[in-house]
């Protein structure tokens, strides 16, 4: 029986490589007819972001990807939040000291900045805590039982590390990276409890897959190295055998393809590299997300999908349900997946045509709102078929289509200095004149008396209509002339096409 985990830390925004690891937890839980944990891993007080849990579950609601067990849901494998299981990482790591797989190190920080120094000056700049120089340092293996119970009963701050015996190969089956060994020499003894007497993340996140009975571990491949620490873990408990299976999605790339995709990349190059917007109380820190951006989800997901994955096939539209019959963890490509901005813009205009006006019209109705300008949903229906085949966010709607609401003045100068000739004002007043009077404001009915007039004064196409959706739209480009007049109205109409070219 599948369960998979998806265990962020609320250390700020969730980076959209975190809502794809959701995602491809998520699909292979559906697809596996399993189960995906929302795991929230916060025992790192120092880089504890209020906010950000909220955000995390905010994110994860806005694309669909629905949690089966986690804070908030329930579950019988809980509590979730790593800050509300101290007792239980506190019972195992009191396991390990038991078994000799774990000791008390009361090595102060002072100490161990000290020691650093004095290995630098002889030329070795990575000291590590290890087998070799465990000896030297102030630890209970170094000093005997009696004087560590005496320092632990006179209160001395302490750590509890591993002990990483040399002369182990680690195996790790990965299913994207294939087999992956290292020698347990790499591995230095990690600090598996904090002086504050809470974990680190590598024995919470172990203890917690192991009892929250995680089948596999899906994760960023920057966890790749700390795995042969974890299968040290699953030993030293002798957990080995029910140890998850593992598999290290791709890093994401900057659109270049080279290197890894940073916040900062989405600032400078102007596109949302987060779900959400995200603004930090007390920072002047603003991170654009995709949601404000104007995407669906719907389409966001597909995205994220092929960011490292492929189905094999030329289909590139899939609904969540096709990529949940999809999904395939051996399908996950091993290198880096190049975030290209524009196809997600293609995602979404590709979603944005498909997707009937009608239901499109709250999510347009909503961005006019929040530009200042309500309308209801009829209007934004309208809006929708005039405008969905030529947008690629819901926030262009508004941007493209701020005409319908607003005067706008003409944005198009050179085109209207071109084609508008101060003598036809005399014309223009006749055609305002003709379209005012007429019975029915259709965009039929309209297209008809325009024609007939011009027609009357041996006007062609060209000579009329870039003036009359310039004096309307501010702008000769967009759906069509007579649909944008009775979207428009016909009193603004005409009162736009009076003030039009004075
Ligand atoms: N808390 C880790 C993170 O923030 C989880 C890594 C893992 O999935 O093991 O990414």
């Amino acid at each position: 029986n599948v369960r998979v985990r998806f265990a962020p830390s609320p250390t700020g925004a969730l980076h959209i490589g975190g809502l794809r690891t959701a995602l491809y937890n998520y699909l292979f839980a559906r697809n596996q007819a399993g189960v995906f944990v929302l795991r929230i891993e916060d025992t790192d007080q120092k880089r504890y972001v209020a906010g950000a849990e909220e955000y995390i579950i905010e994110a994860l609601d806005w694309a669909g990807i629905t949690p089966d067990e986690g804070p908030g849901i329930g579950g019988d494998y809980g509590p979730y939040r790593q800050s509300e299981r101290r007792e239980t990482y506190r019972k195992y790591t009191q396991h390990l000291l038991d078994s000799g797989h774990a000791y008390y190190a009361f090595d102060t920080e002072e100490e161990l900045d000290r020691r650093r120094e004095s290995e630098k000056a002889a030329g070795n700049h990575n000291f590590r805590y290890d087998a070799t120089t465990r000896g030297d340092m102030r630890n209970s293996l170094s000093l005997g039982p009696n004087e560590t119970d005496r320092l632990l009963s006179a209160d001395t701050p302490y750590v509890v590390r591993l002990r990483v015996d040399p002369g182990q190969v680690v195996h790790i089956k990965d299913r994207v990276r294939g087999d992956v060994a290292f020698r347990s020499e790499e591995v230095d003894d990690k600090v598996l409890m904090k002086a504050d007497g809470l974990p680190t993340y590598h024995l919470a996140n172990v203890v917690d897959d192991h009892l929250m009975e995680i089948t596999h571990v899906i994760r960023g491949e920057e966890w790749l190295p700390s795995t042969a620490l974890h299968v040290l873990l699953y030993r030293a408990f002798g957990w080995e055998k029910t140890m998850p299976e593992f598999a290290h999605l791709p890093l994401l790339l900057k659109p270049t393809g080279k290197g890894k995709l940073s916040k900062r990349d989405g600032q400078q190059l102007g596109f949302p590299v987060f779900p959400l917007d995200w603004g930090q109380r007390g920072s002047d820190e603003y991170l654009s997300g995709f949601r404000e951006t104007g995407f669906l989800p719907e389409a966001t997901l597909n995205f994220l999908a092929f960011l490292g994955w492929n189905p094999g096939t030329e289909q590139e539209i899939f609904s969540k349900q096709e990529l949940i019959e999809a999904f395939d963890l051996d399908r996950i490509n091993k290198s880096g997946a190049q975030y290209d901005f524009e196809k997600a813009r293609w995602y979404n205009q590709q979603y944005l045509i498909s997707t009937p006006a009608e239901k499109l019209a709250p999510r347009i109705a909503h961005v006019f709102t929040e530009n200042g300008y309500p309308i209801d949903e009829e209007a934004a229906a309208t809006i929708a078929e005039l405008l969905q085949e030529r947008v690629h966010t819901l926030a262009e709607f508004f941007e493209q289509g701020i005409y319908f609401v607003a005067r706008v003045g003409i944005n198009d100068e050179k085109t209207a200095r071109k084609k508008w000739k101060p003598d036809q004002r005399p014309t223009f007043e006749q055609l305002k004149n003709r379209l005012a009077g007429i019975d029915r404001w259709k965009a039929d009915r309209i297209k008809e008396e325009a024609v007939a007039f011009m027609q009357e004064k041996g006007l062609g196409f060209g000579a009329v209509l870039p003036i009359l959706r310039l004096a309307v739209s501010g702008t000769v480009n967009g759906p069509d002339a007579f649909a944008i007049l009775e979207a428009v109205g016909r009193e603004e109409t005409i009162a736009r096409l009076g003030e039009g070219f004075n």
